[in-house]
């Protein structure tokens, strides 16, 4: 899957802007505060409908403009799509000049994978970082995914909600069977994205500093859909007295979490920084050859100010994969090693706003 050309317009701090990048990997380069994340981040939007950086599309406006656009044409193995992203009054989307009234119809349309310092958070942060990064992921890979997942949430809100009111055990029951049955889903696939993507993770992350890597998700057991649905009723009902209490749910998909470690090393409490950005890069990279064996086609790779943070040889094992990409890498300055190391290029400069091949 391959972009072939980026259209803006009042976005973040673009009058407007056209590329046209290659299938290869295009650099884009300028000194701090020119624009280079926010060409990214318009990309980010047209892949998955949000930015990375915020949950609120209305700061990517222009400031003083009514209305932003991102338009991004792709091509694919079965043909091109348009995408036209238009934040105005409301967000709105169309496909090949079709409104869509779901977000999941955009899922998948054009699929990226980003990196950039900020995604260290995956291993360092929170579970919920984690959950973030799987979820992404699946959205993009399966529609089926995203409305499982909406479903869900829908349902954990209502029971939370209700659990405020000090319901019956006949009450909560009525929930927990469909809350069940959709959790079972999530984790169902959850599970099988980690176990694949520890099966390719292993040997890229060995490749890039000889360290094994190890996923294995944390959360309600079972390996097929019906062992989970027993497993995960058991625990609601074990839970029930505390999710009263509280009147929060406890146990489910929004509390799930991935291990990760390095030779047997537990990455998110004892890895350094720079295991931890590694470890990040690795999952990253092992997404791209995920979606590869999945949709035949690699994704977009979005690479946000990530090479000065890498030591050499990081870099050149990064630099050497990257090849085989589309990839959109931004940075303030790339050196004459890197440029050799990549081999064949498109650049391009970034200067407040303008983007000049
Ligand atoms: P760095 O190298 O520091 O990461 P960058 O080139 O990635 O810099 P961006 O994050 O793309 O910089 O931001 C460029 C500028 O865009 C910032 O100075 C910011 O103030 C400006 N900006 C952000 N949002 C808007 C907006 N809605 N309207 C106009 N300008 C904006
Ligand atoms: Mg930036």
């Amino acid at each position: 899957m391959k972009i072939e050309k980026l259209t803006i317009s009042n976005y973040r701090n673009y009058a407007s802007a056209e590329v046209e990048p290659c299938g290869g990997v295009n650099l884009f380069i300028g000194e701090n505060a020119q624009g280079k994340t926010n060409l990214l981040e318009s990309v980010y939007l047209a892949s998955v409908g949000r930015s990375a950086r915020t949950p609120r599309w209305q700061e990517l406006v222009r400031w003083g403009e009514k209305e932003a656009l991102v338009r991004v044409k792709v091509h694919k193995n079965i043909g091109t799509d348009d995408i036209a992203v238009r934040l105005g009054a409301e967000k709105h989307i169309q496909i090949n000049g079709l409104a869509i009234t779901k977000i999941g119809e955009l899922m998948g349309v054009l699929k990226t994978v980003l990196f950039s310092p900020d995604e260290l958070k995956i291993v360092k942060d929170g579970p919920g970082e984690r959950r973030r990064f799987m979820d992404i992921a699946l959205c993009q890979l399966s529609k089926a995914y995203f409305y499982t997942l909406t479903r869900y949430n829908k349902i954990l809100s209502q029971r939370n909600k209700l659990l405020k009111g000090n319901p019956t055990d006949d009450a909560l029951e009525v929930w927990d069977m469909q809350l069940v049955k959709e959790g079972a889903r999530v984790i169902k696939t959850r599970r099988g994205l980690i176990s694949r993507l520890d099966k390719i993770v292993e040997a890229v992350h060995r490749d890039i500093c000889g360290e094994t890597l190890k996923l294995v998700y944390e959360g309600v057991d079972g390996a097929t859909a019906a062992e989970i649905e027993t497993a995960f009723d058991a625990e609601l009902k074990k839970n029930r007295e505390r999710d009263r209490q509280f009147a929060i749910t406890h146990v489910g998909p929004q509390r799930d979490d991935i291990a990760i470690t390095a030779d047997g090393v537990d990455l998110r409490s004892f890895g350094s920084q720079g295991q931890q950005r590694t470890a990040a890069l690795s999952l990253k990279l092992a997404e791209m050859e995920l979606f590869k064996e999945e949709s035949g086609e690699y994704p977009v790779l979005l690479l946000d100010d990530v090479l000065s943070e890498l030591d050499e040889n990081r870099q050149a094992k990064l630099l050497e994969r990257i090849k085989s990409y589309q990839t959109i890498l931004t940075g303030t300055s790339v050196s004459e090693e890197v440029r050799a190391m990549i081999g064949d290029y498109k650049e391009f400069k970034v200067v407040r706003g303008k983007v000049a091949e």
